[in-house]
């Protein structure tokens, strides 16, 4: 079937795919029409790099605090790199980090009522000479088409 006819067949479908597309021609219209899943890094405060020394601070007080009494303080470990220490932390606690969980407000592309949320990112036409970015919270059925150009069952 034609993306044409199942829109005919299913008048949620239709109303879906126009708000979606609604939304992503105003971004686009700014120059941010590439929607992808996820966040930067820079979008969570658990992957700073205040957050980072802290680490590493708290690695330098464990091995400090081994030194016997009276005796001289011999530190000997290696310090995770900030990107050693991010990657740690996304495939670790942090790897669902993309999924918000359930958030009242309505999707910010279709405008699904509250539900479950993704994080998904509208980046500029041409990343490599604009580093900013806009953040959207989107439902399952938005993230799915942005992520394999799945369109939602809503029967
Ligand atoms: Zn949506």
């Amino acid at each position: 079937m034609t993306l044409e006819e199942q829109l005919k067949e299913s008048p949620r479908l239709k109303r879906w795919y126009e708000e979606f597309h609604s939304s992503l021609a105003s971004i686009a219209s700014v120059g941010f029409g590439n929607l992808v899943p996820g966040w930067p890094d820079t979008k969570f405060s658990e992957l700073s790099h205040d957050a980072y020394l802290e680490h590493c601070r708290g690695l330098l007080d464990d091995a400090l605090n081994e030194t016997e009494d009276g005796k001289d303080a011999v530190v000997s470990i290696t310090l995770p790199t900030f990107k050693e220490w991010k990657d740690k932390l996304k495939e670790g606690e942090l790897q669902d980090r993309d999924n918000l969980g359930f958030i009242h407000s309505g999707c910010e592309l279709c405008g699904a009522l509250a539900g479950n949320r993704h994080a998904v990112t509208a980046l500029p036409d041409d990343p490599s000479t604009n580093s900013d970015y806009y953040t959207y919270e989107v439902c399952d059925d938005c993230l799915a088409f942005i992520a394999n150009g799945d369109l939602p069952n809503l029967d």
